[in-house]
């Protein structure tokens, strides 16, 4: 496996590979949420590119940028057991080297339901993805339906900006009681731990209700979270899940997202109903 630092070093060792490339943007601290995308990409592609780069850009704070988990040894090794050909794990000033002054910024898509919550995060969600996608020319590129507004947004970027790349969303990866794999869950105490499994518990009961109603679904998930002493309800969404508009009523597939807090840690997680 060939680690590149520098977006020179990057593109003459892409240069010398073959195509298809496959690229799978992470921010490190790897788990199997992400090994799922890279083993798609690695079935699917001659390269496969990984990135590690925890992007400063989509932080609200410093404090949160501080707190993420860092873990780029440990990375590299799993990197290279999932026979990785190439890790890009840019220092913050190759990707934004001084006087940088570009933002991605989309429309609506990225003015709704999260980025109520998180402000200019999805702008910097998609800079650093264009960046990414233009700087490999990937042919095909992996995300997570765990973070479904940003599959939804990095897909119009790519078909907004030409940027040629095939999206590949694949499944949320989840731990045996439901809970959503995410780098943020190590934040998490035994207690907390096992509240966090309301999310997973509140989606299943919305997929269980068997009425086309957002409003009576969205009653009764925020019901079940108000039994969860420590959980508090940031939002609940129904939404066209290609569009992202909030619907009242499930006509199509309909995207039901939820952002909870659990202590300091703030979880997200969704499922498609078709
Ligand atoms: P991150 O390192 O958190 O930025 O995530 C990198 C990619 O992995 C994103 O496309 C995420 O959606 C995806 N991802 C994170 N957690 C999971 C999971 N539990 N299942 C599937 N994909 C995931």
């Amino acid at each position: 496996m060939k680690i590149c630092k520098s977006i020179d070093g990057l593109r003459a060792v892409i240069k010398e590979g073959k195509v298809p490339l496959g690229l799978v943007p992470t921010m490190g601290s790897l788990h199997s949420g992400h090994i799922s995308l890279i083993r798609k990409a690695r079935s699917e592609n001659k390269t496969v590119v990984a990135s590690i780069f925890i992007n400063p850009l989509q932080f609200e704070s410093t404090d949160d940028l501080n707190l993420y988990p860092r873990s780029l040894e440990n990375d590299l090794g799993i990197l290279r057991e999932e026979c990785v050909d190439i890790a890009f794990t840019p220092p913050i000033t190759e990707m934004y080297p001084r006087g940088f002054d570009t933002i991605v910024r989309l429309g609506l898509a990225s003015r709704i339901f999260e980025s109520q919550f998180r402000n200019g995060h999805f702008d910097g969600v998609s800079t650093v993805v264009c960046k990414l996608l233009s700087l490999t020319r990937a042919d095909r590129a992996y995300f997570g339906q765990k973070d479904a507004q940003q599959g939804v947004i990095i897909n119009k970027m790519n078909s907004d900006l030409n940027l040629g790349a095939e999206i590949i969303m694949m499944p949320t990866v989840r731990e045996t009681d439901g809970l959503a794999i995410s780098s943020r869950n190590v934040h998490l105490s035994p207690a907390e731990r096992k509240a966090a499994t309301i999310l997973h518990k509140s989606l299943n009961l919305a997929e269980s209700m068997g009425t086309k109603d957002a409003q009576t679904i969205k009653k009764g998930m925020q019901t079940m979270i108000e039994t969860e002493p420590l959980a508090r309800l940031e939002y609940i969404s129904i939404s066209d899940a290609f569009t992202l508009e909030e619907v009242e009523q499930l006509e199509k597939p309909a995207l039901i997202s939820l952002a909870v807090w659990v202590g300091k840690t703030r979880l997200i997680d969704n499922t498609t109903l078709k």
